[in-house]
């Protein structure tokens, strides 16, 4: 039995958009592109060519990367057009439903609003340093749940779901539903991807992406990874030559050795960072509570968020305001040591009647 069976059946039954062949050494009149190079950029491959309907030796490097085979992978538009498309593949207009946990990621709820399918969402408790509950996933699906989205660190809680209890959910839910664990902040904690998992639950996808750790965000890259059939439908419903040359280049570039070396510095440097700040923050008189995060945010609890929000931009220092069950919180994402100065300068300058 395999998950591919959830999937909508004219997505099930769709051929992948048939594309001009690209041959090496031939004389290429057959996809109405410009014979003329442009001059443009100073990129490897020619521009007035399409570049791969999709990009084999980036798909190879990124499987390497995330720890899964070629097949078992999709290189996307960052990780939010994995979202999309999975929604897309998987869920039939006012018929099936995505369960979300609250709060998380709001680009889950978006996409299936988009796609006309229901969302069910499971609360997670402040109390409970908004950990996942498994039981309370399990009792909230029916015969409609298509889809679980697992945010794992969490955004905007930082919280990481345990292994045991992911695989639970996986054997629990079988091939009743796919399980998709966005694991965009996996660098900043202590870990591992679950890709590891792949092999034995054939219910399970992974979206990572290139725009947290890897700091390519202006790159516009990411990669969905799960069963190799899934992985086939999802390529079929994206658009043909998704990632653009110059993408392409900037991603092969960005995972050679030494980029890689200066990426992993910066994962570093930022939890060193994320740990400073925490301590710092939770000195505050203001400051009611700090959550330790696996990511590269913390989530704070004031006694007036919207008091810190203003002082905060006055101060021309940006951090995020959620409202709803996050009223009296902000996150805070990570900066360099110097922005983290500026940010902790800011709040010593909060005027004191705030800080009753
Ligand atoms: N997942 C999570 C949990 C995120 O926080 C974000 C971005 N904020 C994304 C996915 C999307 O990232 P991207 O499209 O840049 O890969």
């Amino acid at each position: 039995m395999s998950i591919v069976k959830l999937a909508r059946p004219e997505i099930q039954a769709l051929r992948a958009y048939e594309a001009a062949e690209q041959i090496d050494d031939t004389i290429r009149l057959n996809a109405n592109e410009s014979p003329r190079r442009c001059t443009v950029g100073g990129f490897r491959r020619p521009l007035n060519r399409y570049p791969e309907v999709r990009p084999q030796k980036l798909q190879r490097a990124l499987a390497e990367r995330f720890g899964c085979l070629p097949e078992q992978l999709l290189v996307t538009r960052g990780s939010s057009e994995a979202i999309d498309l999975v929604i897309r593949t998987f869920c039939r207009a006012g018929v099936d439903s995505v369960l979300v946990t609250s709060p998380s990621f709001s680009m889950y709820r978006h996409y299936a609003k988009v796609q006309g399918a229901k969302v069910v969402e499971v609360q997670t408790a402040a109390a409970d340093d908004f950990a996942i509950d498994v039981d309370d996933i399990l009792a909230s699906c029916d015969a409609s749940t298509r889809l679980i989205f697992v945010c794992s660190p969490n955004n905007p809680t930082g919280t990481t779901l345990p292994r045991d209890e992911l695989e639970r959910l996986l054997q629990m839910r079988g091939d009743a539903s796919a399980i998709i664990v966005d694991e965009a902040y996996v660098e900043f904690g202590t870990h591992a991807s679950v890709t590891e998992l792949l092999a034995r639950h054939d219910n399970l996808l992974v979206l990572r992406t290139l725009s947290k750790a890897l700091g390519f965000a202006g790159a516009r890259c990411g990669a969905i990874a799960g069963p190799a059939a899934v992985i086939q439908m999802l390529a079929a419903v994206q658009a043909p030559y998704a990632l653009a040359t110059p993408v392409v280049e900037c991603v092969e570039d960005a995972l050679q050795a030494d980029q890689l070396e200066a990426a992993s510095a910066t994962v570093a440097e930022i939890v060193a960072e994320r740990e400073r700040l925490a301590g710092t923050l939770t000195k505050y008189p203001f400051v009611r509570k700090v959550w330790p995060s696996d990511a590269n945010f913390l989530l704070v609890r004031l006694d007036d968020a919207y008091r810190v929000l203003t002082h905060c931009e006055v101060h021309k220092v940006l951090v995020r305001h959620f409202g709803g069950d996050l009223e009296d919180c902000i996150r805070i994402s990570v900066g360099t040591p110097a922005e983290n100065d500026r940010l902790l300068q800011a709040l010593d300058a909060l005027p004191e009647e705030s800080h009753g």
